[in-house]
């Protein structure tokens, strides 16, 4: 079975998904977590961002692996742990720019594609329901509120020793979601045969418990 999980910044996708995959022994894909890698690795390498072109050209040049190790998501680029080094601001804070170059997501579509031809897959982004596997069996999208959602962002920054203010953070979240929502190709949109799961105020137990449900309809 295929499951596309899609939603705004913050709506606690991979979280969910990952723990999803997990309780039905399915494969986890972080498609966010392939943008991401793209976006370090181009300030690593001093790639334009706004070319899409050169940062295809960066891509194909990249080895690219996602790993569940110990229940945990491992990202890897060219054989380097980069797990945590693609959640930090600066790179959240250019990845939509990133994911905005038709280039770049017809590239990334294509690895996806491959990664759901595999088998059972949770796959969660922006456009998995819409584009990447449209003949999903179960389409989430995942929603909460902004206050919730940056509340939820601002902790996880905390946790991991990074100062910021609630309301900078909710500020980078409006900014990402418009630009994912606005976007030319494979906006940010709920497909129309997913179900919406509004997660303010419920635990991450609840919300796969939720799901779980639905996968099991
Ligand atoms: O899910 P996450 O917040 O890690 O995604 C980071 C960014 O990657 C999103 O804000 C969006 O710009 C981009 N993205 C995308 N399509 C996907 C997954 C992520 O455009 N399928």
């Amino acid at each position: 079975m295929k499951i596309a999980i899609d939603g705004p910044a913050g709506a606690g996708k991979s979280t969910v998904a990952k723990k999803v995959a997990d309780q039905l022994g399915y494969l986890y894909v972080d498609t966010g977590a392939m943008y991401r890698a793209l976006t370090w690795k181009a300030l690593q390498a001093n790639v334009d961002i706004s070319s899409g072109e050169a940062l295809l050209r960066l891509l194909n040049q990249c080895n690219l692996e996602l790993k569940v190790e110990s229940g945990t998501l491992k990202v890897m680029l060219n054989n380097q742990d980069i797990t945590a080094e693609i959640r930090t601001r600066d790179v959240t804070n250019l990845v939509s720019e990133v994911a905005s170059h038709q280039q770049v997501r017809e590239a990334m579509v294509q690895l996806q594609k491959e990664m759901a031809a595999k088998g059972n897959v949770v796959m969660d982004g922006r456009d998995i329901g819409t584009h990447v596997i449209p003949d999903a069996e179960v389409k989430i999208y995942l929603t909460a509120s902004i206050e919730e959602r940056a509340r939820r962002r601002y902790e996880e920054l905390l946790t991991k020793g990074h100062k910021a203010s609630l309301r900078e953070i909710k500020q980078e979240i409006r900014d990402r979601d418009r630009k994912d929502k606005n976007r030319e190709t494979a906006p940010l949109k709920k497909a129309a045969d997913a179900v919406t799961v509004d997660t303010t105020g419920l635990s991450i137990d609840e919300v796969v418990n939720r799901i779980l449900k639905i996968v099991y309809q």
